[in-house]
């Protein structure tokens, strides 16, 4: 008997390794949206929302763009790219009415910590705010750029003038352009250009930066530099949240949508990008819902903003749409999932969540 589960396990284990696919993915860009709803994504813009002039400036504008009674309709007129490529050709984790729940695991609910988790897969008591202050732990991106195959290779670009300091820039070697910095180096007309523009377009915020500058400077760097790992984050949806403004919320999630959208043409249509790209998308923390200005903002004391998605696309991934057979995954899961479509074991130290082997190979 003895024998014969022995048997057993060697014939189990010589087929999970023959199981285990090699993986096509080359490049992987973690892209963020800092604090977009599930709600939005999953059913589009809210009816309590988009109507009331205390949050939106021209009701009928924005309900033209988009407002539709079927929910199904509606979250593709504010996000067309999620809704047709992503939903035909990937996976979109989150929706709570399928019982699709990802949550953070985090007790803070607000960005510092939400990216710490998101890059490093773990969480760390000691970030308890939003301040500048270098992170102590390495983060997955600081962990890559570190192997001798992938030095130099890994970037990252953001809105938030924060993340050299999530990052640990100074320590990790990643080049960060975050907040309101200039390309620099060898430039392009195009990168030029945008440093021409940036100081001349008022940005609402000290310490964000519009999402158009971050999109831009990253699309050349990912042409100039073909990096192997690139993090784009996107900060206007929470910012515009936070002042109350829904309509400038929803313009901003769909330009967003139509970012991710131009990125993704992008890598299809370039060598050595086409079908060795895997983009994965989500966000640092949900917002609330009750009561009704809830929406603007998010912490441990805005029921709900623990409510996160994610979504998957890529050669390595099975395409299964917007997935309605439940199931919980974590945000402490990100990081350790980037290196595994790299072919990198990343554990934080042990400590990171497990890689989500769903959207692997699989
Ligand atoms: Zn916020």
């Amino acid at each position: 008997m003895k024998h014969l589960t022995a048997i057993i396990l060697v014939a189990l284990i010589s087929w999970s390794v023959q199981a285990q696919p090699s993986l096509r993915t080359e490049h992987v860009i973690l892209i963020t949206l800092d604090g977009l709803r599930w709600q939005e994504l999953f059913t589009g813009a809210d009816l309590s929302l988009i109507g009331d002039e205390d949050f939106v400036g021209e009701p009928d504008i924005l309900k033209h763009r988009f407002w539709n009674e079927d929910a199904m309709i509606r979250r593709i007129r504010l996000m067309p790219f999620f809704w047709s490529v992503i939903a035909e050709e990937g996976r979109i984790y989150g929706n709570r009415a399928h019982g699709s729940l990802v949550n953070l695991t985090n007790n803070f609910w607000f960005s510092y910590p939400g990216y710490n988790e998101i890059l490093t897969g773990f969480i760390d008591d000691r970030i308890t705010s939003n301040d500048k202050v270098d992170n102590p732990n390495v983060t997955v991106l600081e962990y890559i750029n570190g192997l001798p195959e992938f030095r130099n290779s890994v970037a990252a670009f953001a809105s938030w003038d924060v993340f050299p300091y999530i990052i640990n820039e100074q320590r990790s070697g990643v080049p960060v352009n975050a907040g309101f910095r200039s390309a620099e180096g060898d430039l392009t007309d195009h990168e030029r250009f945008l440093n021409e523009i940036q100081p001349q377009i008022p940005s609402p915020w000290t310490t964000v930066r519009f999402d158009a500058f971050t999109h831009h400077y990253a699309m050349e760097y990912l042409e100039k530099y073909a990096p192997r790992l690139l993090y784009i984050s996107y900060g206007e949806t929470d910012d515009f949240a936070h002042d109350g403004k829904y309509d400038q919320y929803l313009n901003s999630a769909a330009q967003t949508d139509a970012f991710i959208n131009d990125i993704w043409t992008w890598v299809q249509s370039h060598a050595p990008y086409r079908n060795a790209t895997t983009l994965i998308i989500t966000t640092d923390h949900g917002r609330g819902t009750q009561p009704k200005d809830a929406w603007k903002s998010h912490g441990t004391e805005i029921n709900g903003s623990d409510q996160i998605w994610f979504a998957v696309i890529g050669p390595d991934t099975t395409p299964m749409g917007e997935i309605k057979t439940g199931g919980q995954y974590y945000q402490n899961q990100i990081a350790r999932t980037v290196a595994a479509f790299l072919g990198v074991e990343y554990t934080g130290e042990g400590k990171a969540g497990e890689a989500i082997e769903q959207v692997i190979g699989k």
